[in-house]
């Protein structure tokens, strides 16, 4: 028997309920103790608590200051690890603490971007994406560094899992959301935390989805979350990212009272169980220990009777996209045809001539890209140094990225990922949170970024551009792009393409599951378990 009750539980199909308890600035935490104090006297309902990694960007207790607490009660923990306020050494040193104290169940996500701090906003780092840091993860899974310098080190049973937003409005972020969900199972998340959300067709689209790509064997355990109006208010302004709020939904909110918020949530754990969902995550500002058990009772009682509720479990956006067309039950129908174009819009004329730029210059085959390597003395090997950075034609390529810092908010990283995106713009420069593998789960209802609501995610112009360019979205699902070379730095990114010492021969394409990994490093017993994941 797996000492980790978590991962016992998914593995054994049960239903699982975690709770989400929210680590705020102060050290004294009396209502988180109170909460687990009466968790860890049951013998049923919530054994695993999930633990916030400085939430809302906020200063905050991170999660590894109270996890032997919750072991002390009995109790399981998942720790949130996010990267938008350490790099990579830092997080794998908490990664290495973690170990440390036997914390195994690790949830992996970019993080909100960093909000009030001493003196004012603190730096956004993002060095790591979650799909990077699930990566990481991998390494330390089987005792090895990622590289030949890096020593040894002692093997870990991380249970690493990621979350997904299936509630986007627009077609472009939800794709780009599934596609990123993709790329972290592929990277060894091995069980999946919905965002927050109140349209339970939505929510099962999720699984439909995963069902027709064959990575239903994931558990997914969606977030039951109890708003308050006020709350429901702030989230719809967008200043809880990612949350969708209708204004249905905060009507109805205006005219309850907390029973009747707890009733919905029961609604909707009693649906989810009913659906196959692998548990539910429940969270709500203020929630005691008292209101989560509720809730779970009365979801018990509800039972198969959440579907004659249906419209108190779809609370739709105007103009809400689905990937299936509506079926007769309320849900969408699974076996129908995705609604995606293979083309969208016409390419802009930036994107044209970057495209053709590439397919000349920069393509490994083309003949400009042999031309220019010869000339700058990169033909043969990889160069070491600056030493060949100079010359008539270095200066040529030069040009190259005043015209990229002008079109595509280029800011010079020197490890280029422009084809990547289709020529839809710079992720260093356009993207807040400087993402290399797909958006986070913040852009608001219009796909504007969560950061500026004046500008849209890049990475929704991303999907559009490689539609637009008649290119196969599906790169986003597969194409793994590894962390920024900070050597490269301030470099120019097209002589490094010449020279072959940026990122592009170090990207990969992943398969699910991977193919080249032997069974002994399969975490769990179980030939379709959702825990039967590989380590890289
Ligand atoms: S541009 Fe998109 S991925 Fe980047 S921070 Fe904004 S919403 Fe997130």
């Amino acid at each position: 028997m797996d000492e980790n009750y978590f991962r016992q539980a998914l593995k054994d199909h049960r239903f699982v309920y975690s709770a989400e308890l929210v680590l705020g600035r102060d050290h004294a935490v009396e209502d988180f103790e109170h909460f687990i104090n009466e968790a860890g006297k049951e013998e049923s309902g919530v054994r695993t608590i999930s633990v916030t990694d400085l939430p809302g960007g906020r200063p905050a207790l991170p999660p590894e200051f109270v996890t032997g607490s919750i072991r002390d009660h009995g109790l399981t923990s998942i720790a949130h690890l996010s990267g938008k306020d350490g790099n990579r050494n830092f997080i794998e040193g908490r990664l290495h603490g973690l170990a440390s104290l036997d914390v195994e169940n690790i949830l992996t996500m970019t993080g909100d971007a960093p909000s009030d701090g001493f003196e004012g906003r603190a730096k956004p780092v993002y060095d790591l994406d979650s799909v990077l840091i699930l990566q990481m993860i991998n390494t330390l899974r089987v005792g090895h560094g990622d590289g030949e310098s890096t020593s040894t080190m002692t093997p870990f049973d991380f249970c690493p899992g990621a979350v997904v937003n299936p509630y986007k409005v627009r077609k472009a972020d939800q794709m780009m959301q599934y596609y990123k969900l993709e790329l972290k199972i592929a990277s060894g998340a091995q069980y999946i935390i919905t965002q927050l959300g109140y349209n339970l067709r939505k929510l099962y689209e999720l699984k439909q989805y995963m069902h027709r790509e064959g990575i239903d064997n994931v558990p997914v355990i969606p977030s039951v979350y109890v708003p308050t109006a006020k709350i429901a208010r702030i989230m719809q302004k967008g200043n809880i990212p990612g949350c969708v709020v209708s204004d249905e939904l905060i009507n109805r909110l205006k005219k309850e009272k907390k029973p009747q918020r707890l009733e919905r949530a029961a609604l909707m754990v009693a649906a989810v169980k009913s659906l196959g969902f692998a548990g539910a995550h429940i969270g709500g500002f203020g929630l005691k220990y008292r209101d989560v058990m509720h809730i779970i009772e009365t979801a018990d009682i509800i039972g198969e009777a959440w579907k004659d509720r249906l419209d108190e479990l779809i609370m739709a956006y105007p103009d809400e996209w689905y990937l299936f067309p509506e079926g007769p039950d309320g849900f969408s129908d699974p076996d129908g045809p995705y609604q995606v174009d293979s083309i969208d819009d016409k390419m802009p004329w930036v994107q044209n001539m970057c495209l053709a730029a590439n397919r000349m210059f920069i393509d490994d085959n083309s003949v400009g890209a042999h031309f220019l390597q010869n000339r700058l003395g990169v033909d043969e090997k990889p160069p070491e140094g600056d030493n060949w950075r100079h010359g008539f034609w270095y200066s040529i390529l030069r040009q190259a990225r005043t015209y990229k810092k002008y079109h595509l908010g280029c800011v010079g990283c020197g490890d280029c990922i422009q084809d990547h995106m289709t020529y839809a713009g710079c992720s260093m420069g356009r993207c807040y949170k400087e993402l290399r593998n797909g958006p986070c789960g913040g852009s608001r209802p219009d796909g504007t970024c969560e950061v500026d609501a004046e500008k849209p995610c890049v990475w929704t112009l991303a999907y559009q551009y490689t539609l637009a360019a008649t290119q196969d979205p599906r790169k986003f699902a597969t194409t793994l792009i590894p962390p920024r070379d900070w050597t490269l730095n301030r470099t120019n990114s097209l002589a490094n393409r010449l020279a072959d010492i940026d990122n592009h021969h170090r990207r990969k394409t992943l398969e699910i599951p991977f193919p080249e990994l032997s069974a002994e490093n399969t975490m769990l017993e179980g030939d379709n378990d959702a825990c039967h994941r590989r380590t890289d």
